[in-house]
């Protein structure tokens, strides 16, 4: 395991008042962080599809002209499915292979124009 990028192992963001239903209110820490699910670590394979999805979603935005949507036409998937990718780290093992190999052909065009 490792800490959490996204939260760096803090994943407590604040307090919220929670409503048991029975008339009491109790003050509980929010765990907030989508990425760790509020444990403050995740395992190496998460950590490393999390890197990588942030790297090619920092590039899709860059570039401008890939959207949610049109990457998951390319890989026959929701958007809902690359969102949870690229902002989380969460799916399939493939998208982020998909990813990785995605920013290397990128990577090599832009090496064929300079
Ligand atoms: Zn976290």
């Amino acid at each position: 395991m490792t800490p959490c990028p996204k939260c760096q192992g803090r994943p407590v963001s604040g307090f919220m008042l929670v409503n048991r239903g029975d008339g009491d209110c109790t003050l509980e820490p929010s765990r907030g962080c989508s990425v760790c699910g509020g444990t403050g670590e995740i395992t190496e394979a998460h950590a490393a599809h999390y890197q990588t999805a942030r790297r090619w979603r920092r590039q899709r935005i860059d570039v401008g002209t890939d959207t949610l949507r049109s990457a998951g036409q390319r890989w026959g998937v929701s958007p809902a499915v690359v969102s949870k990718a690229e902002n989380y780290g969460i799916g399939d093992p493939w998208i982020f292979e998909r990813m990785a190999a995605e920013l290397a052909e990128s990577t090599e065009s832009e090496a064929q124009r300079a």
